[in-house]
């Protein structure tokens, strides 16, 4: 057994498939230190954002370049038992994958990649027992004695039996937990502490197809005191609040038209800013011919919740008189096709006319506070409009559309028999701005920063932008970004700046 195990050819074809192996592990390594979304979306099915796609890009990436290098350095070099270190980092990955599949409530299987970690594992400790075998084996490996020596087995029994305590103790551990986070929840809202300045979110930044990383359009901006938040498509109420947006202090909400990317969070956005803020005059929305019926629409959808509310907390939460909307349409288009629908000595808020036709009407919002100013877009093709109301904006939040990456998936799902699926596909290009338009718009207004929101089709990972954006950054050199829900631009008085936060954890 030794002779066979020990021999030439074995200890040979060993080092090759450990040498394989510590090469697999480097490319994963590198795979997600350049492109941490794609392996995490695509591979792992994680969705993360933000501080997220850091650790996963340093945490994980360290892992796999740690075990990828310490492989080579084993396969390269006389002290093959320098491959036990990978060894131990995937009996550890296997060891946690293990105690998951036991005591984590979703329904996983890691089949595929516990098999694929055990064959690595062999494949690596194959190479080190075949070389120890061997006719010239290295001088016995220290990390044996390292491991039976007193001084390294006592603190490793303490560690076991402080992880076998920390388990059993996971329902004490997690009503701690609970009561810390909870502080954390309900502690001041980053926005109330913002200085004075024109500040911009986003709460919503998707269209209407599925995009697990943005929810429908909702933005919201902040003026000194003044709150306005320019549509609420499906999800964004949610969003509004784990930003911590105090929606209840809200003086409007400003539509730009009806389609339900754009309205579907109303009737939850009316309820929420009511009883948070005990509102005693239903909510101010406005928005073009239409709006009424909208409005009516949901507060008799939830009229019957208000009585609800009421009768359960009474006027100290849901005073009756402040339940739902208060439909308001904008008029007065002057011949520029804007008008001013909200003004004090320091803010003016203008709505302007687009074309997203067959939607008519459809409007944009521009706000100038001190000097300082941005665009919302909504829905529209490139227009004269908005193009003057663009000139010399601080902030251009215009929709986008990728016409290229649309068509591929026109043809996808044609192929896969989803007709209708193409068909919609098809029918959106002819009422949205491609990339390049927006860039176009951005550079002729002389925009100071431009973002692109509305993102069609959706883009689960960062990875995917600079394609969506194609020839944009030829055509317009000021900064442009690919909106991202929780994102906060800060426009300052009396500064150029813009600074930008990142409100959803
Ligand atoms: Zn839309
Ligand atoms: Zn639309």
């Amino acid at each position: 057994m030794k002779k066979l195990l020990g021999n030439d050819v074995t200890v040979t074809v060993t080092r090759i498939l450990a040498g394989v192996v510590g090469v697999i592990l480097l490319l994963i390594g590198l795979s997600i230190l350049i492109m941490p979304e794609v392996v995490g979306t695509f591979l792992l099915s994680l969705s993360t954002t933000g501080a997220g796609i850091n650790s996963l890009r340093a945490d994980l990436g360290a892992l796999f370049l740690g075990m990828g290098f310490f492989a080579l350095l084993g396969v390269f070099s006389r002290y093959r038992w320098l491959l036990l270190v990978p060894v131990v980092f995937l009996v550890l990955v296997m060891f946690g994958r293990l105690i998951g599949v036991s005591v984590d409530p979703f329904p996983i299987t890691t089949t595929g990649a516990l098999v694929g970690e055990l064959i690595f594992a062999f494949f690596l400790s194959s190479a080190v027992v075949t070389h120890a075998l061997s006719s010239k084996p290295e001088p016995r490996p220290p990390v044996l004695k390292a491991i039976f020596n007193l001084r390294f087995l006592i603190p490793a029994a303490v560690v076991v039996v402080l992880l076998i305590i920390a388990f059993a103790a996971r329902p004490q551990i997690g009503s701690r937990l609970w009561s810390g986070a909870i502080s954390g929840m309900i502690s001041q809202s980053e926005i109330e502490d913002l200085p004075d300045g024109l500040h911009v979110g986003l709460a919503g930044t998707g269209a209407p197809m599925p995009d697990s990383k943005r929810v429908g359009q909702s933005t919201f901006v902040m003026a000194g005191k003044h709150l306005f938040l320019v549509d609420c498509g499906a999800g964004s109420t949610l969003n509004l609040e784990l930003m911590k947006v105090p929606i209840e202090t809200a003086e409007a909400i400003l539509l730009t038209h009806f389609h339900s990317d754009h309205i579907a969070d109303l009737g939850e956005l009316l309820l929420k800013s009511w009883t948070y803020g005990a509102r005693t005059e239903p909510m101010l929305v406005m928005g073009l011919e239409g709006v009424e019926s909208v409005v009516e629409g949901f507060n008799m959808a939830f009229r019957l919740d208000a009585k609800y509310r009421y009768a359960h907390h009474g006027d100290a939460v849901a005073p009756p008189s402040g339940a739902g909307g208060r439909a308001k349409t904008i008029m007065g288009f002057g011949e520029d096709k804007s008008t001013v629908v909200f003004q004090t000595d320091d803010l003016t808020v203008t709505a302007f006319l687009v074309d997203h036709r067959p939607v008519e009407p459809a409007v944009g919002y521009r706000f100038d506070y001190k000097g300082r100013s941005v665009v919302v877009s909504g829905d529209t093709l490139p227009t004269e409009s908005l193009m003057s109301q663009a000139e010399g904006v601080d902030l251009l939040v215009h929709e986008a559309m990728n016409p290229e990456m649309l068509a591929v998936l026109n043809r996808e799902a044609s192929t896969a028999g989803q007709d209708v699926a193409a068909s919609v596909a098809n029918d959106i290009l002819t009422y949205h701005t491609f990339p390049e338009e927006a860039a176009r718009i951005a550079r002729d207004a002389n925009v100071g920063h431009l973002v692109m929101t509305h993102i069609l089709p959706p883009m689960p990972a960062a990875v995917l932008h600079p394609a969506f954006a194609g020839d944009s950054d030829r055509i317009y050199k000021g900064p442009i970004t690919i909106a991202h829900d929780g994102m906060l631009f800060s426009l300052l008085p009396g500064t150029n700046e813009i600074e930008e936060k990142w409100l959803l954890r």
